[in-house]
């Protein structure tokens, strides 16, 4: 298919960057999204991810992670823009709970991972900015770290229109029979590539609906003390928490620090919500740092977002064509883990888009069933 056009719909992370590779390849790709590319109500947006191999017993996303963080690193050096901070990151094994690090732990060995294994006194000592009674361990990946979220989409974005990639504004609709449509006419291309984060559910209530299960996460940010840098990611690492359902990074670039607790099945509606964080989350915030971090307690939050994940059952990616239009590939699926990997998962879309070969079997629409814990590479 050579010159192939290609319509790309979404401007996250993962439409951007695939609609990078594809233009990088030399197909004359178009890329549209219903706002402008890193707005607010997109889960891509935000200050920070965390990049990290970690996940448990699972070697395929393990992989990806390592690639991609090479992958960023080169991006960085391209662009010369700060993507990618290598502060690590620390996951905390809770007491009794340790199955998932126990997996990572294998994996790492087999992988080829560089990690060190902190007891609950080394984790007290290297990173006293954490309390720990009820952790067993801890497991620091000193590769891992944090990107800077908008900027690596806006980079992104801008790389793909420095290639002759065109980016418009337009709402993609579908049909009755989940065929896109912009402007109240089929969308008219080689390739269309779907990939609209967690408005997928609605678009194709039929496909993606039944598989996927739409939630708001709040996510605040917490000023670092008066005069103190001991919560700046120079002296801090990423953390999990899964004991305490929470994940966190340190202070970027002036962010405060993000102590995220998620809290389960939060409502949102996409486009109408106002996004503005809630009173509960504020005081379940307030009471993990008071837990965890108590060389927080007292400090303000200076900053939040209110976002959304679209899950699968699985928490695997989606990379599949549409079952009745062969040529509309839908893309994403996020689970919570999308971004880091973005730079190997849209050059895999690539491929899949140019049938270089077909897509891989957990991303397959098709056969999805819950993982246990032990199985899922969230390990929840
Ligand atoms: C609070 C939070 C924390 C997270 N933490 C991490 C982390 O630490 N590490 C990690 O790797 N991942 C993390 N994730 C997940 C990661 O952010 C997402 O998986 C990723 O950003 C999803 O990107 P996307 O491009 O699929 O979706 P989005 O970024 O939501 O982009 C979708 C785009 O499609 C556009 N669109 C939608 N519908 C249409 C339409 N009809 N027509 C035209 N355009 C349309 C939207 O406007 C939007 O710009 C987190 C997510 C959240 C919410």
């Amino acid at each position: 298919m050579p010159n192939a056009h290609i319509v790309v719909v979404g401007g996250g992370i993962a439409g951007a960057m695939t609609a990078l590779h594809l233009q990088r390849r030399g197909e004359q790709v178009t890329l549209i999204d219903r706002w402008e590319p890193g707005h607010s109500r997109a889960a891509s947006t935000d200050y920070n991810r965390v990049i990290r191999a970690i996940s448990g017993r699972d070697e395929f996303y393990t992989r990806w992670a390592r690639d991609s963080r090479q992958r960023w690193l080169e991006l960085q050096a391209e662009s010369g823009q700060n993507l990618m901070y290598e502060c690590g990151a620390l996951i905390l094994a809770t007491e009794g709970h340790c199955d998932w690090e126990d997996g990572t732990t294998d994996t790492f060995d087999k992988v080829g991972v560089p990690y060190y294994r902190y007891s609950r006194a080394d984790i007290q000592s290297r990173f006293p900015q954490f309390r720990v009674p009820d952790i067993a361990y801890a497991l620091f990946e000193p590769q891992a770290g944090l990107l800077m979220a908008h900027r690596c989409v806006i980079t992104t974005i801008s790389l793909f229109k420095a290639a002759g990639g065109v980016v418009e504004r337009g709402r993609m609709t579908t049909d009755a029979s989940e065929r896109p449509r912009l402007d109240g006419k089929p969308v008219e291309a080689d390739v269309i590539i779907v990939a609209p984060g967690a408005w997928m559910a609605d678009l194709f209530p039929r496909t993606i609906k039944p598989i996927s299960n739409v939630l708001g996460i709040n996510v605040l940010y917490t000023s670092t003390p008066d005069g103190s840098d001991a919560f700046d990611m120079a002296n801090m690492p990423c953390w999990i928490d899964h004991g305490q359902g929470s994940f966190g990074i340190p202070s970027s670039e002036g962010s405060g620090v993000k102590a995220a607790v998620v809290i389960p099945n939060t409502p949102i509606d996409l486009d109408n919500d106002e996004r503005l964080i809630e009173r509960q989350s504020m005081n379940r915030t307030r009471s993990y740092i008071k837990h965890r971090l108590p060389g927080l307690v007292g400090e303000r939050v200076v900053d939040s977002k209110f976002n959304q994940v679209i899950l699968t059952p699985d928490t695997h990616f989606i990379v599949d064509y549409h079952p009745e239009h062969e040529n509309v590939l839908l893309v994403g699926g996020c689970s919570g883990h999308l971004f880091k990997h973005a730079p190997v998962f849209g050059d895999f879309v690539a491929g899949v888009a140019m049938r270089d070969y077909g897509t891989a079997d957990r991303f397959k629409i098709a056969g999805r069933r819950k993982l246990s814990p032990k199985e899922s590479p969230s390990g929840r």
